[in-house]
């Protein structure tokens, strides 16, 4: 049976998170392992309202095919928002809405890499980039991520002996890091861009959930020639909608249509008109801010949780903003066999190995504190500090 498939599929990683998600449906799990925006804050209402009114006004238009680009006013509020949010002009003409930034990344590989073909990432990086890049067969060259962003000195060397096309990276509250880019990492970044002639890909999803410390320079504002931005609708309003943009340089946009077209011809037009017309109705900005509360109260809380329970050798990030905390554990143990002792206590998080691009086992792992509360952030680190206890008892 195996002879029937192609080959990008035979060595594409399994979605582990899919597989760990599984074992969260026991209700008497506590969960720190989903990637998910807390469902509490989807605003049900605001876009019921706004899909009767795209009903009423618009209807045979939202059900009928649309143009590949995508809407034109989902797009002017996208370009009006990078304006607003990071000082940046983006045409509407160099906006191509996607099914999810997912999605961007998929159109990407497939008009960028030939079989074998470099791609610069950070490491740990964004499994889904991983899973999405694999299928186009492409080498991974990881760069180490610092505390202020990508190792630039390691960025130069790899850059020049690989010879890549790109470097993807999520500079801000990373996914699975939580760590982002310090504005003289950025400036650097574009530099050895423009040096050895690369793209690069900023998968930006969290950007606006900054809930502390100042906001940082897209690429772009240094680079907007050779920056591709990958932007999504999923952290801020709903990731059912699959609404996600992708904004590249003429050219490139070029072949991402092309590619958009046979991949599923455009984005849903209805969801997309939806969601313009939710945004054109309410006020984001007051939405967003409520989900940085709630976020920003959670990271803090974890933050302190985890320094009285657990001991000091075992370490964490500081985000200032996003989903995720990043856990180190001492030399000689495994994020990956942790896993099983901390899922018997009944508290669950994602080990490192899936972030990373070659097999090797890691002390790594992530904490997500978007969909937990005071009282399971309690309960469920104690939970893995009794995992922690028994599995460093056995070593
Ligand atoms: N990029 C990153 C860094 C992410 O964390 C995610 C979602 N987990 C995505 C892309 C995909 O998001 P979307 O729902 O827009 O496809």
């Amino acid at each position: 049976m195996d002879a029937i498939f192609a080959d990008r599929v035979k060595k594409v990683p399994r979605s582990f998170i899919r597989e760990i998600l599984k074992v969260s449906l026991d209700p008497s799990m506590i969960s720190f392992a989903g990637g998910m925006p807390n469902p509490a804050f989807f605003p049900i209402k605001e876009l019921a309202a706004a899909t009767s009114k795209v009903f009423s006004q618009a209807g045979a238009v939202a059900l009928q095919y649309s143009n590949s680009e995508g809407n034109v006013r989902l797009r002017e509020q996208i370009a009006a928002r990078y304006l607003k949010e990071q000082g940046i002009t983006v045409s509407v003409d160099d906006i191509l809405i996607t099914s999810g930034s997912q999605q961007g990344l998929d159109l990407l590989g497939k008009i960028l890499l030939n079989k074998g073909d470099a791609t610069l990432i950070e490491e740990p990086g964004y499994l889904g980039a991983i899973q999405a890049l694999s299928m186009y067969r492409t080498e991974f060259v990881p760069v180490p991520l610092l505390p202020s962003g990508v190792d630039c000195e390691a960025l130069a060397v790899s850059a020049a002996k690989s010879g890549a096309k790109m470097f993807y990276c999520v500079p801000s509250f990373q996914n699975p890091s939580g760590l982002s880019y310090e504005e003289q990492v950025v400036e650097k970044v574009a530099e050895l861009a423009k040096k050895y002639n690369f793209l690069v890909v900023e998968d930006n999803p969290y950007c606006e959930l900054r809930f502390r410390g100042t906001p940082v320079s897209s690429c772009y504002k240094y680079i907007p020639e050779l920056t591709v931005l990958l932007g999504s609708f999923s952290k801020i309003v709903s990731p059912g909608f699959r609404v996600g943009w992708i904004v590249a340089p003429p050219k490139v946009m070029d072949k991402l249509l092309v590619a958009k077209q046979a991949t599923d011809l455009h984005t849903s037009n209805f969801t997309q008109q939806v969601l313009a017309q939710y945004l054109e109705d309410n006020d984001l900005d007051r939405h967003i801010a409520r989900i940085k509360e709630c976020y920003g109260h959670n990271c803090e809380k974890m933050e302190r949780v985890l320094a009285e329970i657990f001991p000091a050798e075992v370490t964490f990030t500081n985000p200032d903003g996003g989903m995720f905390l990043w856990g180190e554990l001492p030399e000689g143990m495994n994020s990956m066999e942790l896993f099983d002792y901390c899922a018997k206590e009944k508290a669950v998080f994602v080990p490192g190995e899936p972030f990373y691009t070659n097999d090797n086992p890691t002390r790594t792992f992530r904490l997500s504190f978007s969909c937990v509360n005071d009282g399971t952030i309690v309960e469920g680190i104690e939970r893995l500090k009794k995992g922690y206890d028994t599995y460093k008892a056995t070593l």
